[in-house]
């Protein structure tokens, strides 16, 4: 089998959902634990694509495929049943994280690579809704990873312009997805996140995706845009009221039809195709619910970044099971479809998740 070969995006979204068994779980870049986005995964590149498996969660540990040990060039196969089906390559460990700032933090507790190439961070490793699990998001982890210290609570502006530039230099990444904690009910991270934004574009040249709640006022849309950011996610995570209500209790208070105006304001200042919203499949929200909205967010110019749930230790959700591949195909391929009828195309964002696109199926559903 040779690594260019074309993947299906049936065994991309089988491996997302079920996860993948190592035999060497010692090899690449490491895997996450705890935190926000991605997390108790592993980056496997495939047929020239990366992806995020589950390597950690509940439905990983029994999953049929399994990768055994990588040979003298890193490359490792995947069998199902003892069945070869897929040449993997593991990214290797980026050199940015062997180095460390002046006072001792190493670079890798200020940002991490997601994917093959994405620098990502959370600037604020805490959130108001975190203090109160009944609150919180169900799914999030983001207090995990500063409790076990593989992270610093607040990462400053001349810290990520440090390592962004470091992390261009050394490991050619390509684009960097900063995402926060809510710190409060007014700018909801907005503020922190155009400083951040300032300091890394004024180090060097990386496209920049923010990520946060809508903020209460949409004048914070041009600041974020004239502070440097390219792309701007608001992330719904669910869809339908009740779904919402149960997951996330906090955030279910800012109600659907303020992210609906806020993604129409961030349009406006970022451009069709450059406002995006991510969607978690599995949590309740049924495939037509899901798309229903999705067809919405097209129309507004919006992408929907749809990916799987995955069960992250530790959380409420821990033993929620993640949704089976046929699930989550019959809501990838109408989407990819809408969204190619739309023009709008993950390669086409200047940055974000849905360029990435490592979380999910969803972009090679849309040719
Ligand atoms: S899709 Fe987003 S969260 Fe997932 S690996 Fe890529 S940048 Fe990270």
């Amino acid at each position: 089998m040779n690594p260019a070969e074309s993947i299906s995006p049936q065994f991309i979204t089988e491996l997302l959902s079920l996860g993948l068994r190592l035999e060497d779980a010692g090899h690449g870049a490491p895997g996450r634990r705890g935190g926000a986005g991605p997390s108790d995964h592993k980056a496997v590149t495939l047929g020239g694509k990366t992806v995020m498996a589950p390597i950690d969660t509940a439905p990983a540990a029994v999953s049929p495929f399994v990768a055994n040990a990588p040979d003298a060039e890193g490359r490792s196969v995947i069998r199902r049943a003892g069945i070869p089906i897929a040449t993997v390559s593991f990214p290797r460990q980026p050199r940015f994280y062997a180095l460390k700032t002046e006072d001792g933090i190493p670079y890798s507790h200020i940002a991490v690579l997601h994917g093959a190439d994405v620098l990502a961070t959370t600037v604020l490793q805490s959130c108001i809704r975190y203090a109160n699990r009944q609150k919180s998001c169900q799914f999030c982890a983001i207090g995990q990873s500063l409790e076990a210290g593989r992270t610093i609570l607040r990462k400053t502006p001349a810290q990520l312009a440090e390592v962004a530039r470091a992390a261009v230099e050394l490991d050619g990444v390509k684009q960097m997805v900063m995402t926060t904690g809510t710190p409060n009910l007014t700018d909801r991270g907005a503020a922190m996140l155009c400083e951040s934004a300032e300091a890394i574009k004024a180090a060097v040249e990386l496209p920049l995706q923010g990520q946060c709640e809508p903020p209460d006022d949409d004048a914070w849309f041009t600041r974020l845009k004239a502070a440097g950011i390219d792309s701007l996610g608001m992330h719904l995570e669910a869809v339908t009221p009740a779904v919402r209500a149960r997951i996330m209790p906090g955030k279910a208070s800012v109600p659907l039809s303020r992210y609906m105006d806020a993604f129409d304001a961030a349009v406006a200042v970022f451009g069709r195709g450059e406002v995006s919203t991510y969607i978690l499949a599995g949590l309740g929200d049924s495939p037509e619910a899901i798309l229903s909205l999705c067809e919405q967010l097209i129309g507004k110019g919006v992408y929907p970044f749809v990916a799987p749930f995955t069960p992250i230790s530790g959380t409420p959700l821990a033993r929620h099971p993640a949704p089976d591949a046929q699930f989550l195909r019959s809501i990838l391929q109408p989407l990819g479809a809408m969204l190619k009828q739309a023009g709008l195309r993950s390669a086409d964002l200047k940055a974000g998740c849905a360029k990435c696109g490592a979380c999910s199926a969803l972009s090679s559903y849309e040719v």
